[in-house]
């Protein structure tokens, strides 16, 4: 159990991770999750941590496409906005979401990382996929009802899994 959602960093807040470090580590592509990895959940566009998160990224030289499993319209919107792009309706945690984004931006899986706030959905299909997996808390405890629905098992896997 341990195994697929079991991060293989964790942090507390995107803002925490020193990408440069990972970026020396031979690191160079991000599949990034939105609702409450950079933003608040379910929001409609950016907030000016998303850009900033987004251009600390790229700074540390880092090419970026989105991956989430919200209705196409509203992540092709959030992605063009953050100039960056993105796979919709991605399954997670089917890795085929996160597969078609490393094809998208040619992506080679040890040189990929996913980063996401859910354990059930970005971290699973990260491992699924066989790239390097970072697990940050929530952006805000604000959340749809079906996430919050996972935050109980979550907390479990957690507990017995010390991370
Ligand atoms: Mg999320």
């Amino acid at each position: 159990m341990g195994n697929i959602f079991r991060p293989d960093m964790v942090a507390k807040k995107v803002s925490d991770i020193d990408f440069e470090a990972l970026a020396e580590k031979g690191f160079r592509y991000i599949m990034l999750d939105f609702d409450n990895t950079i933003a608040p959940d379910h929001h409609k566009e950016p907030v000016p941590y998303s850009y900033d998160m987004v251009e600390r990224m790229q700074n540390a030289g880092f090419s970026l496409c989105l991956v989430s499993n919200a209705k196409s319209e509203r992540s092709k919107k959030i992605a063009e906005m953050l100039k960056i792009p993105c796979i919709s309706y991605a399954h997670k945690p089917n890795p085929s979401g996160v597969l078609k984004a490393m094809e998208l931006i040619g992506a080679q899986k040890n040189k990929t990382i996913m980063l996401g706030d859910q354990i059930f959905t970005d971290v699973a299909a990260g491992n699924r996929a066989g790239v390097y997996t970072i697990l940050v808390d929530r952006y805000t405890k604000k959340e749809v009802f079906y996430v919050v629905l996972k935050r109980f098992p979550e907390w479990i896997i957690r507990k017995i899994c010390r991370f």
